[in-house]
């Protein structure tokens, strides 16, 4: 665990050195530990004016731009899974996917569809994995939406798979319910009457594939 109270004496330290003075200090005056938890608050930084993607969509920070539109940007990831993976980004600051406005989200899908096309073409890849991470906990390390397109080769060694659960049937049903609940409560806030009443077939539809299914 960092102690923060010292990590402070420390920062206060560093503060007081000239530049060249704080080069050198930074790498002896901290642990490992302190310089990740450094970094990780750093990119965690809730202030868009210090966003590293907010940067490269000004054009403040160099990156491999690969497309560049009023409203999207997508560059080569520096750390890539694999040569050719790309970040797509909202210029826009939005932390998660859920923030981005619906009028945007239908350019961002299409987007998606052709720089997908792009690295198939440019990297012969045999697949593309489509990735998105939101908060922290879900492995997102820069709190400004981006989507991962990433190509794929067999054997690549690439891992992004999970050992599943085990859930019961009703564990499954339970979570289902409530999905359907959250979704249709958030679509209906939103949607137009229309969409609204297809919502409500859709809930009379899987309410009788539960009814169907229960039935021996
Ligand atoms: P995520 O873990 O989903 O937040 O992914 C963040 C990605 O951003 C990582 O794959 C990093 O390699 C990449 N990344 C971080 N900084 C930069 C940068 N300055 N230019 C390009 N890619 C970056
Ligand atoms: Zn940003």
């Amino acid at each position: 665990m960092v102690n923060k109270a010292e990590l402070e004496q420390k920062l206060k330290k560093l503060a007081g050195l000239s530049p060249e003075a704080q080069a050198k200090a930074v790498k002896t005056l901290f642990t490992s530990e302190e310089l990740k938890f450094l970094q990780q608050q750093a990119m965690h930084s809730k202030q868009p004016g210090k966003c590293i993607f907010c940067a490269i969509a000004k054009g403040e920070i160099r990156a491999k731009i690969v497309y560049d539109d009023a409203h999207f940007s997508a560059f080569l990831d520096i750390n890539p899974a694999n040569p050719g993976h790309i970040l797509v980004i909202p210029k826009q600051h939005y932390e998660v996917l859920p923030q981005i406005p619906d009028e945007l989200l239908g350019a961002y899908m299409k987007l998606l569809k052709i720089l997908a096309a792009a690295v198939f073409e440019a990297t012969q890849a045999q697949g593309v994995n489509i990735i998105q991470n939101n908060g922290a906990v879900a492995g997102q390390a820069v709190p400004h939406v981006h989507i991962h397109i990433i190509p794929r080769f067999e054997n690549d060694g690439i891992k992004l798979n999970w050992d599943a659960k085990k859930v019961t049937d009703k564990q499954l049903e339970n979570i289902q319910s409530r999905i359907v609940a959250a979704a249709q409560k958030l679509a209906a806030d939103k949607a137009p009457k229309k969409e609204v009443d297809e919502l409500k077939k859709s809930k009379t539809k899987i309410e009788k594939i539960k009814l169907k299914k229960r039935k021996p």
